[in-house]
């Protein structure tokens, strides 16, 4: 079994990362060969600030071991320092379809109406991140369920590539999607868009750098309605941005939707929001101490990330001599 996920440095880590993803890698590692990337090279398919993205990939390597990410235990390495990536995709997207990506809803969400104006490496981007999993012959690849569709995409590249080349190459991935709540946060701003690093809303996302009064005053603000707490969960189904909170606190302390409902029922959010707020904060309140000592020795993360780009590197060597033979270069 071996485990390959990654994060964009994009901006700070939030909540939806964390469940949906981060502590799922953080469990697997005792159990599974870890490896964890910070995508820097799919950061760049947005509007770019170097400086920015510069810091943002250090920020993000500690905020990954904060949140429990050992880097004796995983690889943890940033994406452009292994060019067997981008070099493998360059050979996937010949293997991959217009059609295919056309599908890719991400795609659209994010290219908004200016899809002819968007950038070519954001319709390619699942391409990369075939390459990603593939070239370490990833078995799982936990993401949360936004990322479905993308390594499906994965396998239907594998196969396509081994069936095209008559090879046995590439291993399909299997996504790896949390049970529960925590595989979709949403915003809290609106209950039918996921929780995301790139939202322009500030008041959308809890940040695991957000102060105890932060995080508070975000829940205090999220959207919701005036009606009480239902006792059954499926009372919730026209309720999004209620689903969704009472989804966050299932994810954090274990519980299921009903059983939290349970501690709840009759309840306005006048009640329910400071005691969501408290969870939150016993949660990330340890991990925000530790990333800001983290991020305070520069070196340390450099040295780590440039000890996982070497193990990570002389992994994918191997994948990529073979893909590159399978289709008639380099031999
Ligand atoms: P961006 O807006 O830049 O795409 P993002 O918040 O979607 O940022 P990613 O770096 O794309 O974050 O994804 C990192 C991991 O977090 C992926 O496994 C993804 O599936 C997961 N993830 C992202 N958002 C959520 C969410 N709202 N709920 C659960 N999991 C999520
Ligand atoms: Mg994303």
């Amino acid at each position: 079994m071996r485990v390959v996920s990654g994060i964009q440095p994009t901006g700070g880590l939030h909540l939806g990362n964390l469940l949906g993803a981060i502590l799922r890698w953080v469990r697997m590692q005792d159990e599974a060969e870890c490896l964890f990337f910070l995508a820097d090279l799919h950061a760049l398919t947005i509007d770019v600030d170097p400086a920015k993205l510069r810091a943002n990939v250090r920020e993000m390597a500690a905020a990954l071991i904060a949140s429990g990410i050992d880097p004796a235990k995983s690889t943890l390495f940033a994406q452009s320092a292994v060019p067997a990536h981008p070099e493998l995709a360059w050979i996937l997207n010949c293997t991959a379809r217009m059609g295919w990506l056309n599908r890719m809803t991400q795609f659209k969400e994010k290219s908004g109406k200016s899809r002819e104006g968007a950038s070519v490496g954001l319709f390619t981007y699942p391409v990369l991140q075939a390459a990603d999993v593939l070239v370490y012959q990833a078995t799982h690849v936990p993401v949360g369920e936004d990322q479905k569709q993308h390594i499906e995409l994965a396998r239907d590249i594998a196969l396509k590539f081994n069936n095209d080349f008559d090879v046995e190459l590439f291993i399909p991935p299997e996504p790896f999607i949390g049970g529960g709540t925590a595989a979709r946060v949403m915003s809290l701003r609106d209950g039918s868009a996921k929780m995301s690093k790139s939202d322009p809303s500030e008041q959308s996302r809890i940040h695991l750098t957000d102060s105890d009064d932060e995080i508070a005053q975000k829940i205090r603000k999220a959207k919701t309605d005036p009606e009480p707490l239902p006792e059954d969960p499926d009372q919730l189904e026209q309720r999004p941005e209620a689903k969704n909170l009472v989804g966050i606190m299932a994810a954090m302390t274990g519980e299921t939707p009903a059983a939290v409902l349970q501690r709840f029922t009759g309840q306005g959010f006048g009640m329910f929001k400071p005691a969501l707020a408290d969870a939150t904060i016993a949660l990330l309140e340890p991990l925000r101490k530790r990333l800001i000592e983290l991020r305070q020795d520069e070196a340390a993360l450099d040295a780590i990330l440039a000890a996982g780009a070497e193990k990570a590197s002389a992994l994918a060597a191997p994948t990529l001599a073979e893909a590159y033979r399978a289709v008639g270069l380099r031999q």
